[in-house]
């Protein structure tokens, strides 16, 4: 972890600073501490492998002690949660690779791990409405400031905001594996904090100008807390008249049914857990529609309660900026990380054309077709392209004739080609 990041963060529990404990365990660098132990007004708490644990859940409290003893190896198979030793000798040997993809890092750490459906992330419907609206939002409120993405997971959408953080985001998250495969992966340059969502945040009063919460919030128990602590985060004293913002983006409809339900709460339920932000809701239908039909996201509309009782997914945005508030066109992909085939699509060779290769989308499974079947909005069931557009995928030169670049460009749009993290599969 950062050295810097110190100033943000503070005990879960006391809300006291933390600092190394010099006299423990520990290996720095007058940037950042990579292993130690860190110490507040009531406990102390692990870094392992630069990752501060901040909760006191059984597997943290062994991995301090492992810390404290030394072991720093073994601390992190804790925290991954490989007690057996085989298959933690066989992850130590894959995450000290240089050339292990996402993919199979996720692969190694069994099949207790649910990495499932991590890959096909980056083109499901709910990220393709979460990122248009993190970038409206966030791109409109955060104005500079430090970032935080709560419940981040693997950190999908944390990339989003390492593009529009000038400083570091932060990505939270309550599993260690999640937020590790995030900062090698997913998204490089966020700063990963393990904590339990369920407990005060372990962050300053004011840190953030922007919060956010996507696809996770229904299963947080202690949700008026959770609400709480994010009006806390952004309270930030320069801000007090205008800027910051708290997104917490595809949270369930206690109204409708929807595949992994949680313990959502209706539209006016999760409207009172604001006290000091007045929040406005959103039914996902018309921000997916707006995405994916018209070209802008329309955060200046006003969903009827017909609307949002019928939506099995829910927006939630609150901001003084009233700028938010507004009609913000969706920007072409951005490029941070290399074009690949999205993994949803499987090239065939084209009987009836020589030269042309056939695109399939097929689904890993029966259950994420039903999940995230409202893809077929967007993608193709299949595309035919040329070679040419194909091996530019892989062209660094840039030296690829002009057709085959507009062909790509065109995969693109549709995302049949992705804009992937380096090493993702
Ligand atoms: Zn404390």
């Amino acid at each position: 972890m950062r050295i810097d990041t110190l100033d943000v963060v503070r005990c879960p529990y006391c809300g006291g600073r933390l600092e190394l404990v010099e006299s423990l365990f520990h290996r720095r660098t007058a940037a950042g501490i990579h292993d130690g132990i860190l110490g507040c007004h009531c406990c102390i708490f692990p870094v392992v492998d630069g990752i501060p644990v901040l909760h006191l859940q059984p597997g943290a409290t062994a991995a301090r002690d492992q810390i404290q003893a030394g072991r720093p190896d073994l601390a992190r198979r804790i925290m991954f949660g490989l007690d057996d030793e085989p298959l933690a000798a066989a992850f130590d040997r894959v995450a000290a690779s240089d050339t292990a993809t996402f993919r199979e890092t996720v692969e190694a750490l069994g099949p207790g791990f649910e990495g499932g459906y991590f890959l096909y992330r980056f083109s499901d419907p709910t990220f393709v409405v979460a990122e248009a609206v993190v970038r409206a939002v966030a791109g409109t409120a955060a104005r500079g400031g430090r970032t935080i993405d709560i419940c981040g997971g693997s950190g999908h959408l944390t990339r989003t905001l390492v593009e529009l953080s000038p400083v570091p985001p932060i990505l939270a998250d309550l599993y260690y594996a999640k937020v590790w495969l995030a900062r090698r992966f997913t998204a490089p340059g966020c700063e990963p904090v393990c904590c339990d969502g369920n407990a005060p945040m372990p962050f300053a009063r004011g840190a953030f100008t922007f919060a956010m919460c996507v696809d996770a919030f229904m299963y947080i128990w202690t949700k008026r807390q959770f609400v709480g602590e994010m009006e806390r985060l952004i309270d930030t004293p320069g801000h007090a008249g205008g800027g910051g913002a708290i997104l917490i983006g595809h949270t369930h409809n206690e109204r409708t049914w929807s595949p992994s339900h949680g313990q959502p709460l209706a539209p006016e339920g999760y409207a009172a857990l604001f006290e000091r932000l007045e929040p406005r809701l959103f039914g996902e239908r018309g921000l997916f529609a707006d995405v994916v039909d018209r070209g802008a996201l329309d955060l200046s509309r006003r969903d009827a309660k017909e609307a949002l009782d019928g939506d099995p997914a829910l927006t939630i945005v609150a901001s003084r900026d009233a700028a938010v508030f507004a009609r913000h066109s969706i920007a072409p992909p951005r490029r941070s990380g290399e074009l690949r085939l999205n993994p949803l699509y499987r090239p065939e060779p084209d009987a009836a054309a020589a030269g042309r290769v056939r695109l399939q989308l097929r689904f890993p499974d029966d259950d994420y077709e039903q999940e995230y079947g409202a893809c077929r909005r967007y993608l193709p069931d299949a595309v035919t392209v040329s070679r040419g557009a194909l091996a530019a995928l892989t062209d660094v030169s840039g030296a690829a004739p002009a057709d085959a670049r507009a062909e790509l460009n065109e995969l693109v749009r549709r995302r049949v080609v992705l804009d992937l993290p380096a090493r993702y599969y």
